[in-house]
C-alpha cells in the first residue's frame, strides 16, 4: 500500500487509499486481489471496459511490427482512423495529439489561426462558458469557466471569455462581442453533470452559423459513445465546425484528436502544428480498433438499453430515497444530486461495497458505467446504492 504523504509521485489528485493492478470488463482488482465494480471507466475512457478483446488483439499484433515513427511519414492506422472518424461525423479532416487538454489546445490554435487568415483579425476572440472544463494546460485552463481551476496560475492565456451557459442572454452578447468561435461542452462534466438545454442550442448554433462564428464542441467526455451516439452533438441536429476529442477514443490508450470541416482544417497548413507523438501507430491501432467496435457492432443499442434500465432505476431512487435529489445527464454520463457530500458516498461505495464511482461537484456523484455493462452489473450496482441510501 502507497502511503500519499511519502509518495515520490507528485501530490496532484487526492487519491483514494487503493491500489489497482488488473482489470477486465467492468471489474478490476487490487494488489490484494479484492475485485471492484468499476463505474468510472476511468473517467469516461474505458468505454468498451477494461482491456477489451478487440482492442487487446489489435495493439498485440501492432506491438511486433512498429512502435513509433515520425509524422514526417504516413501512418496506415492513422489515415484509417481518420477516415473512420470522418465517415461517423461531420468532419472532413483530423489531427491527432496525446491528450484531451491537447485536442483543445489544437482547437484553440486553429480557430485563432482562421481569425487571422480567413477573418482577418488581429486578435481573435474564443467564447466558452461559466462552469466550463476543458483542460489544465494554460491555454485550456484559460479556456475553462471556473475560478478554482485558474487560481495560482495567473498571467491566464488571453484572448477567452465567458458567457453564461443556458442562458439566452449570452445569444445576443455573442453577437456583440465578435468572436472567431465558441467552445462548448453538451454535457459539462467536471463541472456537475450539466446537459445544454436542447433548444438553447439549436439557437446558439443557428447563431453560430448566421454570424460566421465557428462551433466547437468540447467532445473529450461525452465523445466515443458516452452518451448514447457515437458524439454527443448528434443528438442536437447541429453541425460543428470542430470537435475536440480524446478519453474514449484510444480505450485507455493516450490519444486526443480534433475534427474540422474542410475550411476550418486547411489553415493549418505544414508547419503550422504538430506533435512527436500524436498519432503514433500504437494508439491509432487502439483508436481504430474501438471506433470500428463502436460504429460496427450493436454496442451503442446495448448501451442505450442498459441506459435505460439504469436511469429507471435511478429515478426510482430519486422517488425512495430521501438524500438522493435528482438524476441527470445523458446515456451513461449521468450525475445523481445528493444530499451531504457525494465524497461520503462515493467512500461509502468502495469502502463497504467494493464500488467505484466518482464525484463531479461537492453534492452530484459521477456514474460512468462502461458501455458494454450487462444487465447483471448494474443490478449489482443498483443493488449497492440501495444500501448506501438509507
Ligand atoms: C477530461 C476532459 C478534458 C481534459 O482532458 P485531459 O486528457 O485530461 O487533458 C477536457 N475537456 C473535457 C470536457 C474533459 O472531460
Amino acid at each position: 500500500m502507497y502511503k500519499e504523504s511519502e509518495s515520490p509521485v507528485m501530490h496532484t489528485y487526492g487519491r483514494f487509499p487503493i491500489t489497482l493492478v488488473e482489470g477486465k470488463g467492468s471489474y478490476v482488482w487490487d494488489e490484494q486481489g479484492t475485485k471492484y465494480l468499476d463505474f468510472t471507466s476511468g473517467i469516461a475512457t474505458c468505454n468498451l471496459g477494461h482491456v477489451p478483446d478487440v482492442v487487446e488483439q489489435a495493439v498485440q499484433e501492432q506491438l511486433s511490427k512498429l512502435w513509433h515513427c515520425s509524422n514526417l511519414y504516413h501512418i496506415p492506422s492513422q489515415e484509417k482512423l481518420a477516415q473512420a472518424l470522418t465517415d461517423h461525423s461531420f468532419g472532413d479532416q483530423v489531427f491527432f495529439c496525446n491528450s484531451g487538454a491537447e485536442a483543445n489546445e489544437a482547437a484553440i490554435k486553429i480557430a485563432k489561426k482562421y481569425g487571422h487568415d480567413v477573418l482577418k483579425q488581429d486578435n481573435p476572440l474564443i467564447i466558452s462558458f461559466n462552469n466550463s472544463f476543458h483542460g489544465r494546460t494554460m491555454a485550456t485552463l484559460s479556456a475553462t469557466g471556473q475560478k478554482k481551476i485558474q487560481e495560482g496560475f495567473t498571467p491566464l492565456t488571453p484572448g477567452f471569455a465567458f458567457l453564461p451557459f443556458n442562458d439566452d442572454d449570452s445569444l445576443d452578447e455573442l453577437v456583440k462581442q465578435k468572436p472567431v468561435a465558441v467552445l462548448l461542452e453538451l454535457v459539462q462534466g467536471e463541472g456537475g453533470v450539466i446537459p445544454a438545454d436542447p433548444v438553447w442550442v439549436s439557437k446558439l448554433a443557428a447563431t453560430c452559423q448566421e454570424h460566421g462564428i465557428l462551433l466547437m464542441i468540447d467532445e473529450i467526455q461525452t465523445g466515443m459513445g458516452r452518451t448514447g451516439k457515437l458524439f454527443a452533438y448528434q443528438h442536437y441536429g447541429i453541425e460543428p465546425d470542430v470537435i475536440s476529442v480524446a478519453k474514449g477514443l484510444g480505450s485507455g490508450f493516450p490519444i486526443g484528436a480534433i475534427i474540422a470541416k474542410e475550411h476550418v482544417a486547411k489553415v493549418f497548413s505544414p508547419g503550422t502544428h504538430g506533435s512527436t507523438f500524436g498519432g503514433n501507430p500504437i494508439v491509432t491501432t487502439a483508436g481504430l480498433a474501438t471506433i470500428n467496435h463502436l460504429t460496427q457492432t450493436d454496442i451503442l443499442d446495448h448501451a442505450n438499453k442498459i441506459a435505460d434500465y439504469l436511469w429507471n432505476a435511478l429515478e426510482n431512487l430519486v422517488e425512495h430515497k430521501k438524500e438522493v435529489k435528482s438524476v441527470r445527464g445523458e446515456g451513461l454520463l449521468i450525475g445523481l444530486e445528493v444530499d451531504g457530500k457525494a465524497i461520503d458516498y462515493v467512500n461509502k461505495a468502495r469502502e463497504e461495497h467494493q464500488l467505484l464511482i466518482v464525484v463531479a461537484g461537492p453534492q452530484i456523484v459521477r456514474l460512468l458505467p462502461p458501455l458494454t455493462a450487462n444487465q447483471e452489473e448494474v443490478e449489482q450496482f443498483i443493488a449497492i446504492m440501495d444500501k448506501i441510501f438509507s
